[in-house]
């Protein structure tokens, strides 16, 4: 375990090497120093790595395993210092489901990811074919990632990469390369040298690596926009992909649903990291009947949920990451009441406070083709759609081109799942939305991606599946 500054200053750009300042989003303060890597840099990791792989492929899983289960107890001996680092460059409070969850989620999903069994399967054995079903070793896998869960979304990548077998080279994004930096050194407390390295450059490197030869998968979560150009760069080496992209989840509240009952569960689907989160609730659908006391009932949960600065300990909510963000939920709020829809609260940023804040805003009465609906807003602004019909509210959940999550809300658990099925999305929550579980396949349908992460089908994604036949 290393203190705070120790951790940084590790991490921190060497004199004279290329840097950019990271800013905190709450306060704008400097966070410290991120190398910006160039392509020679990314070369040298993809060299490292394929040095270092065979020896880790021939470990074997359970050998393996266990340096991941030490990767994981050596990411808890630095949890704190993880977390207020990843605190001050991604702007998230260290408290509610936040950095400490973010950094705890890490060495969760670590343990599971090199304790969860994948043996051979034996697909066929009749007396006359025997043909078995192994997963080997891809080889070296690029892993490109977003802002808003910078650690949680590596480890998402690099565990099942690492657990089967592959070298990782990690290209974070722009804008929190020191968290991603940071982990990595943690990591690397307990993984033979070149196995993972970050790189911690510009899209330049990112577009490099996913076209590079030597590299056998990419794993990417990110917009679609770039998934798209991803899969382009990609086709001239038919690398394998996992897509993660982005989404635009519905959720549906029934009518004989409890207002009361459901209202903070609502909230922390919709707003949980301040609603920049990608599989988060970004249009609620509520049934006529209920339609006043649900916005009400979330109305009062809202309002008194802290947003500031997340060092802070009291704050749950905090600042959007970065400007662009900032305006486009700044620009999707003001067209929806330029558009007659109702605030419910919010909708008013501070102008004269310094960072990205904006504060959890609700909007009723707003027509379902209205872009704060139809668009993804990624920040703490949540539209809520009236509807009288099921099939109505099915009708417009699945009108987007996009579907990571959804969610349906009703005791009545039978009429729930008959609702949940008729939805277009690689999830559909019952009563809750957003939560993830590393034991449960999680992926996108429609643009929202392809390919699945976590449990035995998320290993599997790492592997070249090779059939034994005889
Ligand atoms: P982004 O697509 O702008 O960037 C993601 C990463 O891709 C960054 O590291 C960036 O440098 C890199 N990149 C950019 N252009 C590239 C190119 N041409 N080739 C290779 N790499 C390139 O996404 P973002 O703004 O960081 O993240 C927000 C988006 O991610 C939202 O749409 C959100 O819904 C989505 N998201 C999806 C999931 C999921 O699991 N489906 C999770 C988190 C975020």
């Amino acid at each position: 375990m290393e203190t705070y500054d120790a951790l940084l200053a590790s991490i921190t750009a060497a004199p004279g090497q290329d840097s950019r300042t990271m800013f905190d989003p709450a306060t704008g303060t400097p966070v410290g120093e991120a190398p910006v890597h160039t392509l020679e840099d990314l070369e040298q990791a993809i060299t490292a790595a394929r040095a270092a792989q065979p020896a880790w492929a021939a470990l074997g899983h359970d050998a393996r395993g266990a340096a991941l289960l030490k990767a994981a107890d050596a990411v808890e001996r630095s949890a704190e210092e993880l977390a207020r680092l990843l605190s001050r460059e991604q702007g998230k409070p260290l408290n509610g489901p936040n950095a400490r969850f973010e950094v705890g989620a890490c060495a969760a999903w670590l343990r599971a990811a090199a304790t969860t069994p994948l043996a051979p399967e034996t697909v066929v054995d009749d007396g006359e074919t025997y043909a078995e079903m192994h997963y080997r070793p891809i080889g070296v896998v690029g892993a490109i990632g977003p802002w808003n869960w910078p650690m949680m979304i590596t480890i998402w990548q690099i565990a099942p990469a690492l657990r089967m077998g592959n070298a990782v080279v990690v290209k974070p994004s722009e804008y929190t390369p020191l968290s991603v930096l940071a982990l990595a050194k943690v990591l690397n407390e307990e993984l033979p040298e070149g196995l993972l390295t970050v790189v911690s450059g510009g899209r330049d490197v990112g577009e490099a690596l996913a076209g590079h030869p030597a590299i056998g998968k990419i794993m990417f979560t990110g917009s679609t926009a770039t998934g798209k150009a991803i899969i382009k760069s990609s086709a001239d080496t038919v690398k394998r992909l996992t897509l993660e992209l982005g989404g635009n989840d519905a959720g549906i509240v029934l009518p004989d649903a409890d207002p009361k009952a459901i209202a903070r569960d609502l909230f922390w689907g919709a707003f949980i990291n301040t609603g920049q989160t990608c599989a988060a609730l970004k249009r609620l659908y509520v049934h006529a009947d209920i339609y006043d006391a649900v916005c009400d009932e979330l109305t009062a949960v809202a309002r008194a949920m802290p947003m500031g600065a997340g060092l802070d300990e009291g704050n749950v909510l905090g600042p959007l990451q970065n400007k662009a963000q900032y305006d486009v939920v700044a620009g999707l709020v003001e067209a929806a009441r330029d558009s007659g829809a109702k605030i419910l609260l919010g909708g008013n940023p501070d102008a004269d406070q310094p960072g990205f804040f904006y504060p959890a805003t609700l909007v009723a009465d707003i027509d379902n083709s209205n872009p704060l609906v139809a668009e993804e807003q990624f920040g703490p602004a949540l539209p809520i759609i009236r509807y009288t019909t099921i099939d109505e509210a099915v009708a417009m959940a699945n009108a987007l081109d996009v579907g990571l999550g959804a969610s349906v809300w009703s005791p009545g658990l039978t009429e729930a799942r008959k609702v949940a099925a008729r939805l277009e999305a690689g999830t559909v929550w019952i009563n809750r939305h957003g939560a993830v579980d590393p034991r449960v396949p999680f992926g996108g349908a429609k643009q929202s991606g392809y390919g699945l992460e976590f449990g035995a089908e998320g290993l599997k994604a790492l592997g070249v599946p090779q059939v034994i036949n005889g």
